[in-house]
């Protein structure tokens, strides 16, 4: 069986799902690996490493293969040009992709997203939101640290004591928690805030210490946040006020799954921080968590820089492109049997992450979303206790009596 790799065609796009070393993963499954013509080379992956590791390069890969790896959904047109029951493994947003989903299910496409693969212990190798949040928070890290025109660390020299950046990171998931990590290692003094209980901890852990702002915890289903009321968010904004307004280095990467980005942190907060200092919002492209941030761009508010984050991951293409495709060898290894691509669809990991399949869109609340409640035909009637009623009793029920008698 033929697996191909995309050329990715989002712009600014510079990740690729396989990477030249994991190739003889691919072969090793019993795979024949296609590779579009360019399809590394902005993440430093020229054609001849793909060749040298025992993948065919060519501008027929799409067209020939069983399935197709990318890093962002193939577009509907790309899709059409597909063989028949080929399968795609990329991210695919099913939120904000309704039409493609669509196209996908009537061209017969088995489409997997990655952003959908459960994130439980077993499928944490397969984990592309953790690996790519990973980078993202690193780079939002560096980033600021480059913005800063100041040390990071503490300096004690014959010259003077240089302070170290006073640095808050709101929102301390997987990308947070990195973000905290690196900029520990740069020698800044951090302090951190997560509307999840477990999160203090985890922020402890880090080096960084926690920010409590004694607002209650916001739990939501499978360890995520849950959405915020606006007083919680005016009270959290209050609260938050003084330690932005402290802070050298304020980076935001607070997210609610199926929800735009939560906004944290008004242009006035921001208005209230230090003559060069410097905001980096890692949730830009997703609503912001800082009002006034502009994805792939930097605009000053105040005394800031406030840097908007605009696909992060793809900023450091090289790491997060083998990242990535190391979590797609492992969904392959699970989808894989006797060298054919043969996904278990009783298996919790191959459903979770299955958005179509033969004409059907099985993900079901894009489902839903697309096509409707699934119609189970008219509401049984109740068994009304009419028999026990009396005539008088029966005159007040709310249909044509003589009818249902
Ligand atoms: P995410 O990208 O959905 O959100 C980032 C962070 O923003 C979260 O920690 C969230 O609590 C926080 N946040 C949301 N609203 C906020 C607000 N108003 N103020 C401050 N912070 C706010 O999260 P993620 O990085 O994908 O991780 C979410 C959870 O999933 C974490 O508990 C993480 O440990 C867990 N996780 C589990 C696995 C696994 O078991 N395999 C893998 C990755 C992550």
């Amino acid at each position: 069986m033929k697996i191909a790799v995309a050329r990715e065609t989002r712009e600014g796009e510079a990740r690729v799902a396989m990477v030249p070393e994991l190739v003889s993963k691919l072969t090793d499954l019993g795979y024949e690996v296609l590779v579009e013509p360019g399809a590394g080379s902005r993440a430093e992956y020229a054609d001849d490493l793909y060749a040298e590791a025992g993948a065919v390069v060519t501008d027929d890969a799409l067209t020939e293969a069983d399935v197709v790896l990318g890093v962002n959904a193939l577009s509907s047109d790309r899709a059409r040009g597909l063989r028949d029951g080929v399968a795609t493994l990329s991210f695919l947003p099913v939120n904000t992709s309704h039409e493609l989903v669509e196209d996908l299910r009537d061209l017969g496409v088995t489409a997997f997203a990655m952003e959908l693969v459960p994130r439980i212990s077993r499928a944490q190798s397969m984990d592309a939101l953790s690996s790519q949040a990973l980078v993202s928070g690193y780079r939002c890290a560096i980033v600021a640290a480059g913005l800063l025109r100041r040390f990071f660390p503490l300096n004690m020299t014959a010259a003077g004591t240089v302070q170290p950046a006073q640095v808050v990171v709101l929102g301390a998931g997987v990308a947070g928690l990195q973000a905290i990590a690196t900029a520990k290692r740069l020698g800044a003094v951090v302090q951190a805030y997560d509307v999840r209980a477990a999160a203090a901890e985890e922020i402890r852990s880090m080096g960084a210490k926690a920010i409590d702002l004694e607002l209650e915890t916001l739990e939501g289903a499978g360890g995520y946040a849950r959405e915020m009321t606006e007083e919680r968010a005016e009270r959290q904004k209050e609260a938050l006020a003084p330690y932005i307004a402290n802070a050298d280095a304020l980076i935001t990467t607070a997210a609610v799954p199926g929800r735009t980005a939560p906004q944290l942190v008004t242009a006035a907060m921001v208005e209230q921080m230090k003559p060069g200092s410097v905001v980096v919002d890692l949730a830009a492209e997703t609503g912001g968590n800082v009002e006034g941030s502009v994805p792939g761009q930097i605009v000053r508010i105040g005394h800031a820089q406030v840097w908007g984050g605009d696909n992060v991951p793809s900023q450091m293409p090289g790491p997060a492109s083998k990242l990535y495709a190391q979590n797609l060898v492992s969904l392959l290894t699970l989808m894989t049997s006797e060298g054919e691509f043969a996904p278990d669809f009783e298996d919790e990991v191959v459903a979770g992450a299955a958005v179509t399949h033969a004409g059907r869109i099985l993900h079901e609340p894009t489902r839903e979303a697309i096509e409707g409640p699934i119609d189970t035909g008219p509401e049984p009637e109740p068994e009304l206790e009419r028999q026990q009623l009396s005539g008088d009793e029966q005159l007040d029920l709310p249909f044509d009596s003589e009818e249902q008698q």
